[in-house]
């Protein structure tokens, strides 16, 4: 077995515990990293929504979740961080929010989930059926107003600002598996990508790969697509390794892949948050 990050760096700091729609305490995950000689671990549970989901955490939660997580540290084991994955929803919040509740954390994840507006808001990474409804409802049965719209979702969120990494870039992908919605090679969507991208180029927000989809079988590429990563590796766009574990056995799932894919996508270095400040560190030589 391929030992992918001998003598580097280990971290990952996209974990979903029991506090929102993740499987397992969050000592699990903190013992699985110590396991595994993780460098640092980080916790970044679905930020409270203005609405009820049964994906996100609970607003009364949040103070002991910041305990719980803070309460983690363990002289011998991996740099422990609080952080959150903080949903853009346009117009009613942003990653960059500044909330007394975020006033304790030390990274933030921004992430598009929804699209469509009050009384009309649903996933794209959810069951068909909010797909389903986003498109045949909201977009008036255009795939391509649906995927433009989350990529200038996704722009807007980067535009605020206020958050360290930009969650899984190309989620609309999701629920797209045989393309069922749209065609990745057309050049509208590569637009779209492309202009993302020159978004993200300079914001100081990083771009992860995400290894999420492929743990819960629900992709069969990391987010983003390969030739993504080629591109942000053209505008030294930084990246980070995120598992976007949603149990404790799963926080660094397939990261040897992620090594490679970065690797063949250009990269020679990744960001990794040790000693409280994102540091860079090389990618090992295959
Ligand atoms: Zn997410
Ligand atoms: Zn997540």
């Amino acid at each position: 077995v391929k030992n992918y990050l001998e003598g580097v760096m280990k971290a990952n700091y996209h974990s979903h515990s029991y506090f929102c729609d993740g499987h397992g305490e969050p000592e699990a995950y903190y013992d699985r990293a110590k396991e595994l000689g993780f460098d640092a671990i980080g916790m970044s549970g679905h930020a409270p929504l203005p609405f009820e989901t049964d994906w996100t955490m609970a607003p009364g939660r949040l103070s002991e979740y910041s305990e719980r997580i803070r309460g983690l540290a363990d002289e011998d084991g991996p740099e422990i961080y609080l952080g959150l994955e903080i949903d853009y929803i346009h117009g009613l919040m942003s990653p960059g929010d500044d909330r007394p509740l975020y006033r304790d954390l030390d990274y933030r994840i921004g992430s598009v989930h929804f699209l469509g507006s009050d009384g009309q808001r649903a996933t794209v990474d959810g069951p068909l059926e909010e797909m389903d409804f986003l498109h045949n409802e909201v977009f008036g049965g255009s795939s391509r107003s649906l995927v433009e719209a989350f990529y200038a979702q996704v722009r807007a969120m980067i535009d605020g600002g206020g958050f360290d990494i930009l969650g899984h870039f190309d989620l609309v992908k999701k629920n797209n598996r045989g393309n069922r919605y749209f065609n990745p090679d057309d050049s509208w969507y590569r637009d779209a990508v492309m202009q993302t991208l020159e978004t993200l180029d300079g914001s100081g927000v990083l771009l992860e790969i995400n290894t999420g989809g492929l743990s819960r079988g629900t992709t069969d590429s990391v987010y983003p697509e390969p030739w993504i990563l080629g591109e942000a590796a053209k505008r030294d766009i930084d990246i980070v390794y995120s598992a976007d574990a949603h149990r404790p056995e799963h926080i660094d799932f397939a990261f040897d892949l992620a090594e490679d894919v970065a690797r063949d996508a250009g990269f020679r270095s990744r960001r990794i948050l040790v000693g409280g400040s994102w540091r860079e560190t090389d990618l090992h030589h295959s």
